[in-house]
Formats: C-alpha cells, sequence, structure tokens
C-alpha cells in the first residue's frame, strides 16, 4: 500500500490575524503547526500501513521554514517526506496549490492512497483535496472516517445529517479525512533524534516539477481577495429560569412552546 500524504502548516488558530490592506493572512511572526485534520489524514495512512504494509509519504508546500514539521511527521512514523518550496508558489490559491501538490504526486510516481485533511485551519476552503483528484484523474472519498481496505478496495464512512454514507472505490483514490476521525499518534522519540539529525529531507522547486512560472503561485491563481470583513459573533441569549422544579418545567415548556 503505497500512500501519500498531503500535510499543510498553518499559523496556530489562536494565532490567525490578516493582513487588512494585502487582504492576506499575516504568516511572518506567528508559531504556526501541523493542520490538524492533517494529523487525521496522517494517523489513517499509518494505520492502513500497520495493517496492510507499504510506505506513507508527507507532502507539503510551503517555505524553507517548514522543514521541522515535515521531520515531526516522519517522527510519528512517514517513511519519507517531500518539502515543495519556490518563492513562485507563494500566494497561491487553491488551484494553483493543488496543481503543485498533484504534480509532485505525479513525479513520485505510482501511488495507491492520496489523503488530504478534510479542511486546512487557515484558509478553509476545502476545495484542495477534490481539486487533486481531478488533476490526478483519480476518484475521491471525500469527509471520510473508519477508513479500510476490503477486497483490494477502500471504504470509508462519512457522517450526513440523520445518519452516515458508506463509500466504497477502487484504488488509486483520493481521500480526504474528516477533522477528529481518529486519535493521531505522538512522535517516536528515538525515531525524532533520527528525523532530525540525520533523515534526509527531499526538496523540490519549481524546476524539479517541470511547472510554468505562470501556472503556480499568485501567477497561476484565479481567486482574488477583493474584501475582508470582520463578523461579531451573534450575541447569545441567556435567561436563568428560577423557582420550584413545577415552576421551571412550566416557563420552559412556555419558552419551547413559543419558539417551536
Ligand atoms: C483571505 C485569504 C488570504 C490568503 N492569502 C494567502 C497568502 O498570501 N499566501 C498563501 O500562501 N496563502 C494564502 N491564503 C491561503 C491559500 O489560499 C490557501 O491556504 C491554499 O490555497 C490552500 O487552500 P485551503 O487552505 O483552503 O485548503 P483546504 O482545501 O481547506 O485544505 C484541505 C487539505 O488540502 C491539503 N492542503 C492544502 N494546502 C496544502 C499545502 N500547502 N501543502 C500540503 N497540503 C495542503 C491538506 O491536506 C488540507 O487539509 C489565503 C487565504 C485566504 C482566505
Amino acid at each position: 500500500m503505497k500512500s501519500l500524504v498531503c500535510m499543510k502548516v498553518a499559523p496556530k488558530v489562536d494565532q490567525i490575524k490578516f493582513d487588512e490592506v494585502k487582504k492576506t493572512i499575516v504568516r511572518e511572526g506567528v508559531e504556526n503547526e501541523i493542520n490538524e485534520a492533517d494529523k487525521n489524514a496522517l494517523e489513517a495512512a499509518l494505520s492502513l500501513k500497520e495493517t496492510h504494509g507499504g510506505t506513507v509519504t508527507v507532502i507539503s508546500m510551503g517555505p524553507p521554514s517548514f522543514e521541522p514539521y515535515l521531520r515531526l511527521a516522519v517522527s510519528m512514523g512517514a517513511d519519507d517526506a517531500i518539502l515543495l518550496s519556490d518563492r513562485a508558489f507563494a500566494a497561491a490559491d487553491t488551484f494553483a496549490t493543488s496543481r503543485v501538490l498533484a504534480q509532485a504526486i505525479k513525479k513520485v510516481g505510482l501511488f495507491d492512497l492520496v489523503f488530504c485533511g478534510e479542511a486546512s485551519s487557515d484558509g478553509s476552503t476545502e476545495q484542495v483535496p477534490s481539486s487533486i483528484a481531478e488533476w490526478l484523474g483519480v476518484p475521491q472519498i471525500t469527509y471520510a472516517n473508519n477508513i479500510k481496505i476490503e477486497d483490494s478496495k477502500v471504504v470509508g464512512r462519512r457522517v450526513i445529517t440523520g445518519g452516515y454514507e458508506i463509500i466504497e472505490s477502487q484504488l488509486p483514490v483520493l481521500v480526504s479525512v474528516e477533522l477528529g476521525a481518529n486519535t493521531p499518534r505522538f512522535p517516536d522519540f528515538r525515531r525524532k533524534r533520527w528525523a532530525d539529525k540525520e533523515f534526509k529531507l527531499t526538496v523540490w522547486n519549481i524546476q524539479d516539477l517541470g511547472l510554468n512560472p505562470n501556472d503556480v503561485g499568485l501567477l497561476g491563481s484565479y481567486t482574488i481577495v477583493k474584501e475582508l470583513k470582520s463578523l461579531p459573533a451573534p450575541a447569545r441569549k441567556g435567561e436563568f429560569v428560577t423557582g420550584s422544579p413545577q415552576e421551571i418545567a412550566k416557563k420552559l415548556a412556555q419558552v419551547i412552546k413559543a419558539s417551536a
């Protein structure tokens, strides 16, 4: 089973800020972390490897400062890690991001599964996984949890309103993993030492991927952020209901009836 995991490094959720003038996410001077859903994607890939064998390779597009996060993924159990890094890739929207990731996946060669998280914590468009599947021409199972291989098919479960769906696909397939679908493992501390000091990270730039500068980064992006708006959280209506249990029940029944 050859799995690839697309792993985004994003600003820590409580540090996400926007540059009102440039209309971009502020990436300087903030602490980063592995996107939470991508840890679930990595865990799904590692669990399948434990059962069915094979390899897990992590791929991330971002600046050289993301290197430690790829090493962290290796210390969690990934066999290999590739950083896609080039100034030309900067300020990419989902179209350009998915194009670069798909090109890297094609360069890796034959694969069985591509895993993504269901969404990033910063851009959070949820468009990259489906877009990668389209670039690669493979089927997709999105928002999946409980991913299994049965009779050479991938079976994923996904929650829908009022129940769940079971989706089956032949390999190769792209799977986007639901946030919280599993409990990501901790890094193995002996492996961490090796991952930090000896593991040789692969870094590919635009030439390595054979891409045209007009097709990547800002130049290859179709999305323009025209306006940024902060929306205040809706005010919460709260009311304390007091009295005896019978009085409280009566008042609650009135409130429920009035809002029904
Ligand atoms: C207002 C605004 C301004 C922005 N400005 C900038 C900017 O200036 N510079 C900039 O770089 N970005 C910027 N972005 C973010 C950028 O557009 C997206 O983060 C990027 O294209 C990926 O889309 P997403 O985060 O919505 O991914 P989603 O589709 O939500 O991500 C789903 C999954 O796709 C995979 N994935 C996504 N991105 C990557 C990646 N880079 N590497 C590996 N896997 C990945 C992961 O598995 C992830 O869980 C901005 C976003 C917004 C909303």
